[in-house]
């Protein structure tokens, strides 16, 4: 009886990251500024990973925090290993338009990302944070798996709504470090019960490091999380759809047996074991 009530406590399955990870990190930066490339320069050093939200049509505002223009745009982004995404074509309330006129600024936005870089955009950051549930809504017809808001959660719990991705904290936010701190020093497989796969969301602009001369910030930052062979660094859009193929697994009525309908393999947890599950396989989970 003991042994029945002991396997009940196990049942439950958590996410795990690529290669079984337990945690994942990921940065989103905006507006495609020219600190940017000093940005760049610091999370590549560093291997973290990062989406930078770019508009479409502010190309000859330079005095607006010094974006960049087109072309410096497509150089700074082009090669990496770092994902573009959509940030309205003109930076504007996405709520404070009428819906068609939304439309316009995401599909103008979108257009001209994946033209000018070859690339399926369905990534995005709400421009100052403006959405409803009308845009979120055309936003899903439209194609755009996730948006990021700028709400911090300051936890490192995933999102149940990815069109409202709030993320763990601004980079300047006083709790950074203690986030930090505690994102490195603990992981879910040390809980009991809550062993959830945690990640860990910082956004910002790279011009404020200009601003407030506190690049150090960020080189802290990069420092502390990175070089962990626990944590995935991943963009934003990795970390979307690696979520949702965990999200698509099909389990059997007992929970016993997974199948893995997408394309890509996908790890979980229970009962202490961690289980690859190929691209279209079917995995039967050990009873002890
Ligand atoms: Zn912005």
């Amino acid at each position: 009886m003991a042994a029945k009530v002991f396997r009940q406590m196990f049942e439950e399955k958590y996410i795990r990251f690529p290669g079984g990870r337990t945690r994942a990190f990921t940065l989103s930066y905006d507006d495609g500024v020219e600190a940017d490339r000093r940005l760049l320069e610091i999370i590549d050093k560093y291997g973290l990973r990062c989406t930078f939200n770019l508009n479409s049509t502010l190309f000859d505002c330079a005095g607006w925090h010094g974006r960049m223009d087109e072309e410096a745009t497509y150089n700074a982004f082009k090669d990496g290993p770092h994902e573009v995404a959509l940030h309205g074509a003109r930076h504007i309330f996405l709520n404070k338009v009428p819906l068609p006129e939304a439309v316009r600024e995401v599909v103008l936005n979108r257009d001209w990302l994946e033209h000018k870089f070859g690339r399926i955009v369905c990534g995005m950051a709400y421009a100052y944070n403006g959405f409803n549930d009308d845009v979120k809504r055309v936003l899903k017809d439209l194609g755009v798996h996730y948006a990021r808001t700028t709400t911090p959660t300051h936890s490192f719990a995933l999102p149940s709504d990815f069109l409202e991705w709030d993320p763990t904290c601004h980079h300047s936010d006083p709790r950074l470090a203690e986030l930090a701190e505690q994102f490195v020093s603990t992981s879910p497989a040390d809980e009991f019960k809550h062993r959830e796969g945690r990640l860990f969301y910082v956004w910002g602009h790279s011009y404020e490091y200009d601003d407030n001369d506190n690049w150090h910030i960020l080189e802290g930052l990069a420092q502390k999380v990175s070089g962990n062979a626990d944590i995935w660094y991943a963009t934003n859009g990795e970390i979307y759809d690696y979520v949702a193929a965990y999200r698509a697994l099909v389990f059997s009525l007992d929970g016993e047996r997974v199948f893995n309908p997408s394309y890509m393999p996908v790890w979980l947890e229970i009962r202490g074991k961690t289980y690859r599950v190929g691209p279209g396989e079917s995995v039967l989970f050990d009873l002890e």
